[in-house]
C-alpha cells in the first residue's frame, strides 16, 4: 500500500553528500553580473551608463544598450550560460520565464552567440496566459517585458536571468515590480525631502528589506501520497498527532541531519545567486524552519525572496523533500509566516529609523519613526488587504500568528517618549522648553534602546529597535506587494509632512523644529489609537480595536475590498503608483485567485473524503459486519452482549459516512451555484462563506474515522508520519 510503501521509502533515506566548493565568502554572488563583473566586461561607456541608470534612473540608450547586452552575453557564456530569459513575477505571485537559446544560425553551417540591446531592454510575451484582470483582451496577446536595470541579472543553471517588469501593451502593470518600482520611487522623493530638514547632504533614500522565510520540509514519499499536500500545499484532512508541538522542543532544537545537507545545499546555491543568507534555525512547529538573509535595497531583496522560493523547492527535490510555503500546511501546527523588516536608508549612510547620539539626529528618526505609525494608523485597512489571500487566511487570527487588526507595537520605552512629546506645548517653545526637550526627551533615546528587550510576537507591525517589522505577511506571498503599499503609503505621509511643516515656516512664527515639533505632537495624537502593546491575539483586543476604530477583515474578500475605496484610488494614484483601472485590474484577479484555490480545494477534499475516506471505512466496517455475524453464530441468543462495542462502532463509522457524504454532496451543489453567478466577487463571497465552511465539517468527521478505522487499511499518511521524519 502507498503509506506503507512510502514511509519504508523514507526510513532507508540517508543526507545527501554536499561537496563544498571552496570558503563561502568566495562563493558569494559568483553568478550575479554584479559591478566587478560589469567592470571586468563592459567598455567604460555602457558601464557608466548602467550605473547611472542604477543610482539615478537615467535612461540607457540604444547603441550603448547593444554593448551592455554584448558584454552580459560574454559573461553569462563564461559562467557556461547557453540560453537567457526575462525573469519576472506575474500577478500569480511565482515567477515566470521563457528562454530562448543565444545560438543563432547564420548560413547553412556557421553559428553564432547572439544577443543584442533590443532583447535585452524588451521582449514581447505572450500575456494571455498570465492573469490580467481584463486589461487585456486575450486575443491582443501581446505584453511587454521590460529590463529593470535596477536588480543585476544572474546566471541559474544554464540560463541568465534577466529581472523585467511586465507590462501590457497600453502600459498598465500586470506584475509586482512595477508598482514596487514607483513606490520606491514616491519614497526615495519624499523621504529625501524629509530628511534634508536634517542633513542637506543627503540626496537619496532607499527602502531596505530583511525578510524571514518560513517554511516546512515534508518527506517527498510521504507528501506524495496525500493528493492535498501536492495539490493545495496543505492538509484538508489528519487527526492531530499526540505529540505535536506541545512541548516546544523543536524551537532552535538541533537541525536533523537530512535537514541540514538540505540547508547547506540551499545556502551554496544562495550564495551563487548572492542572496546572502545569513541565518537558519528551526522554528516552532515539528519540520518547520526559518532562513533569512542580510537586508538588502527592498526592490534587490524582493527579487531575491521570488528566486530563492524557487531555488528551495529545486534543492528540496534533489533532497527527496518536499517545500511547503502554505501559511497553514496543517491544522493545529504553527503556521508559516514571511516577516518583513522594513526601514530607510539615506545615501549618506544613516538609517532613517535607528536612534541615534545627538538630539537633531534623534529628531530625525522620531520624524519618520511617527510618520510610519501614522501612515499604518490611516491606512491599516490597505496594509490588511496588501496580505489578503485565501491561504494567509487561515492563518492571520489563528491562535499563533498576527490578527487581522493591524497595530503598532513600540514598547514602554518609546510609547513614553512619544507621551512626553504628546504634552509639549504648541505654539513657540522658550528656550527652556526647548533645552528639556531636547536634552531630556529626544535625547535621551539611545539609552533606551540599551535595555530595551521588549518584544511583542503578537504584534503585526512591530518596531525592533531599528527598523519595523511587519509580520502578517503570508510565508507564499510575493513581498512586492505588501512593499509596494507599506513605502506607497509612508511616502505620502511624509509628503504631507513636509507640507504641513513648511507652511508653518511660512508663516513666520516657529523655527524648523518648532514647527516640526508641532506637527508631530499632532501626528502622536491622531494615530494613538493603532498602537496596542497588549496581546494581540486575545478576544480583548478584538473588542478594543473595534472602539477604537479599526478594521478587522477577517476574510480575503472583505480585506480585497479596500483597495477599491475612494481613499485607496486617491492615495495610489496621487503616489504615481497604480491607476484605478490598475487597482480595479488587481482586484479582479485576486478574487479570481480567491475563487480558485477554495474551488480547488473544495474538490480535493471531496474527491479525498470519497476516494480515501470512504471507501476505507466501509472496508472496515465490512470486517466488522463479518466479526459481529460470526459472533453470532458462536454465541447465538447471547452474542449482542458480546459483541456491543463492535456492534456501537459500526453504528459510529455508519454515521460518519453519512454525514460525509451529505456534506459532500451539498458542497458540490453550492459550488455549482456558486460557479454560475456572473460577477467574481458573489462567487467569491459565496466560495468564503458557503462552500468554505464545508471544510471543516468534512474534516471533522474523516478525523473521527482516522481515530477508529484499522490502521493497516488507512491510505493518508498520518500526521504523526508526516511529522518527526
Ligand atoms: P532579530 O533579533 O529579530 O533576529 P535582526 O537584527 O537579526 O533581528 O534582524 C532580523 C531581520 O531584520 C534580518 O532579516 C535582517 O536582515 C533584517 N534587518 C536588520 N536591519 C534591517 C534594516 N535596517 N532594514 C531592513 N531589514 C533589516
Ligand atoms: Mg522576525
Amino acid at each position: 500500500m502507498l503509506r506503507f510503501n512510502a514511509l519504508k521509502e523514507m526510513g532507508k533515506r540517508t543526507p545527501v553528500a554536499i561537496t563544498e566548493n571552496g570558503k563561502r565568502s568566495e562563493l558569494f554572488a559568483q553568478n550575479v553580473f554584479h559591478e566587478a563583473a560589469m567592470r571586468q566586461f563592459m567598455t567604460p561607456e555602457a558601464f557608466n551608463s548602467v550605473m547611472g541608470a542604477i543610482r539615478y534612473g537615467t535612461k540607457i540608450d540604444r547603441r550603448v544598450a547593444d554593448q551592455v547586452a554584448t558584454a552580459m552575453r560574454d559573461w553569462a557564456i563564461s559562467k557556461g550560460a547557453t540560453h537567457y530569459t526575462h525573469w519576472f513575477q506575474p500577478l500569480t505571485g511565482s515567477t515566470a520565464e521563457k528562454h530562448d537559446a543565444f545560438f543563432e544560425p547564420v548560413g547553412r553551417d556557421r553559428a553564432i552567440e547572439r544577443f543584442g540591446g533590443g532583447q535585452l531592454v524588451q521582449q514581447e510575451s505572450d500575456a494571455s496566459s498570465f492573469p490580467n484582470g481584463g486589461i487585456r483582451n486575450t486575443f491582443e496577446a501581446r505584453g511587454y517585458t521590460a529590463w529593470d536595470p535596477t536588480s543585476p541579472p544572474f546566471v541559474y543553471g544554464t540560463t541568465l536571468c534577466i529581472p523585467t517588469i511586465f507590462i501590457s501593451y497600453t502600459g498598465e502593470a500586470l506584475d509586482n515590480k512595477t508598482p514596487l518600482l514607483k513606490a520606491l520611487t514616491a519614497i526615495d522623493e519624499a523621504a529625501t525631502e524629509v530628511a534634508r530638514y536634517f542633513d542637506k547632504n543627503v540626496n537619496k533614500v532607499t527602502a531596505t528589506l530583511g525578510w524571514e522565510q518560513e517554511y516546512f520540509l515534508i518527506d517527498k514519499a510521504l507528501a506524495r501520497t496525500r493528493p492535498d499536500l501536492m495539490i493545495a500545499g496543505r492538509t484538508l484532512l489528519g487527526h492531530q498527532a499526540a505529540k505535536g508541538q506541545q512541548l516546544d522542543d523543536h524551537y532552535f532544537g538541533a537541525i536533523p541531519g537530512r535537514v541540514l545537507a538540505y540547508m547547506r545545499d540551499l545556502e551554496q546555491e544562495c550564495l551563487l545567486l548572492g542572496i546572502p543568507v545569513k541565518t537558519r534555525h528551526n522554528e516552532v512547529a515539528p519540520n518547520q524552519f526559518e532562513l533569512a538573509p542580510i537586508f538588502e535595497e527592498a526592490n534587490l531583496a524582493v527579487d531575491q525572496n521570488s528566486l530563492l522560493m524557487d531555488v528551495m523547492k529545486k534543492v528540496a527535490d534533489r533532497h527527496d523533500f518536499v517545500v511547503l510555503f502554505h501559511e497553514k500546511p496543517f491544522a493545529g501546527v504553527n503556521g508559516s509566516g514571511k516577516h518583513n523588516n522594513w526601514s530607510l536608508a539615506t545615501d549618506t549612510g544613516v538609517n532613517l529609523l535607528a536612534p541615534s547620539k545627538t538630539p537633531m539626529k534623534n529628531l530625525q528618526f522620531l520624524t519618520f519613526f511617527i510618520c510610519t505609525i501614522k501612515a499604518v494608523h490611516t491606512y491599516e485597512a490597505l496594509l490588511r488587504a496588501a496580505v489578503a489571500s485565501a491561504t494567509n487566511d487561515h492563518r492571520l487570527g489563528a491562535n499563533e500568528a498576527p490578527p487581522a487588526i493591524m497595530s503598532v507595537f513600540i514598547g514602554e520605552q518609546l510609547t513614553k517618549v512619544l507621551d512626553e512629546l504628546e504634552g509639549v506645548p504648541s505654539g513657540k517653545l522658550s528656550p527652556e522648553e526647548k533645552t528639556e526637550l531636547k536634552l531630556n526627551v529626544v535625547g535621551k533615546i539611545p539609552d533606551l534602546f540599551l535595555d530595551n528587550t521588549d518584544r511583542n510576537r503578537t504584534s503585526p507591525f512591530a518596531f525592533t529597535g531599528n527598523k519595523f517589522e511587519f509580520r502578517a505577511v503570508g510565508s507564499r506571498a510575493n513581498c512586492g506587494k505588501p512593499m509596494m503599499v507599506l513605502n506607497t503609503i509612508v511616502a505620502k505621509q511624509l509628503r504631507d509632512f513636509k507640507q504641513e511643516v513648511d507652511t508653518l515656516i511660512e508663516q513666520g512664527t516657529l523655527k524648523k523644529d518648532e514647527a516640526i515639533f508641532n506637527v508631530l505632537r499632532e501626528y502622536i495624537k491622531q494615530s494613538k489609537a493603532i498602537r496596542f502593546e497588549g496581546d494581540g491575539y486575545s478576544k480583548a483586543w478584538e473588542k478594543e480595536a473595534a472602539k477604537r476604530g479599526l478594521s478587522n477583515h477577517k476574510t480575503t474578500p472583505e480585506a480585497l475590498r479596500e483597495n477599491l475605496s475612494d481613499q485607496a484610488i486617491a492615495l495610489f494614484e496621487e503616489m504615481g503608483v497604480l491607476s484605478r483601472v490598475e487597482l480595479e485590474a488587481r482586484y479582479e484577479i485576486a478574487l479570481e485567485e480567491y475563487v480558485k484555490t477554495v474551488q480547488i480545494e473544495s474538490r480535493i477534499i471531496g474527491d479525498i473524503a470519497r476516494n480515501h475516506v470512504v471507501p476505507t471505512a466501509v472496508r472496515y466496517l465490512n470486517t466488522l459486519i463479518e466479526n459481529v455475524k460470526g459472533l453470532k453464530e458462536i454465541f447465538s441468543s447471547n452474542y449482542e452482549a458480546i459483541a456491543s462495542e463492535q456492534i456501537e462502532l459500526i453504528k459510529r463509522i455508519s454515521e460518519h459516512i453519512r454525514v460525509i457524504h451529505s456534506k459532500v454532496n451539498a458542497m458540490i451543489e453550492m459550488r455549482k451555484h456558486a460557479n454560475a453567478l456572473s460577477s467574481f466577487e458573489q462567487r467569491a463571497e459565496v466560495y468564503c462563506h458557503q462552500v468554505l465552511p464545508f471544510f471543516e465539517e468534512i474534516r471533522y468527521h474523516a478525523d473521527k474515522l482516522e481515530l477508529m478505522v484499522d490502521d493497516e487499511l488507512w491510505t493518508l499518511t498520518k500526521y504523526r508520519e508526516l511529522f518527526f521524519s
